[in-house]
């Protein structure tokens, strides 16, 4: 799953450009992934000039 530092966000939307599964919204003040449909493709990740993204093994948080 990808986690989100909406600290470093500044919402360019350049990671909703990249995502193929659209799982990905961009609000006035934060992000949101929709986690049912990513599919862990990680285009977002090398996409984020802000590095606000980053991909997690679900058996890591678990
Ligand atoms: S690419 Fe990075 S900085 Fe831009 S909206 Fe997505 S998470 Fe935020
Ligand atoms: S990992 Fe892929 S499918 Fe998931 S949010 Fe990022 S670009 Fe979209």
């Amino acid at each position: 799953m990808i986690v989100i530092d909406n600290k470093l966000c500044d919402r360019c939307g350049c990671c909703v450009a990249v995502c193929e599964a659209d799982c990905i919204t961009v609000y006035e003040a934060l992000i949101e992934i929709d986690a049912d449909k990513c599919t862990g493709c990680k285009k977002c990740v090398w996409i984020c000039p802000k590095d606000a993204l980053v991909y997690k093994d679900k058996d890591v948080l678990d």
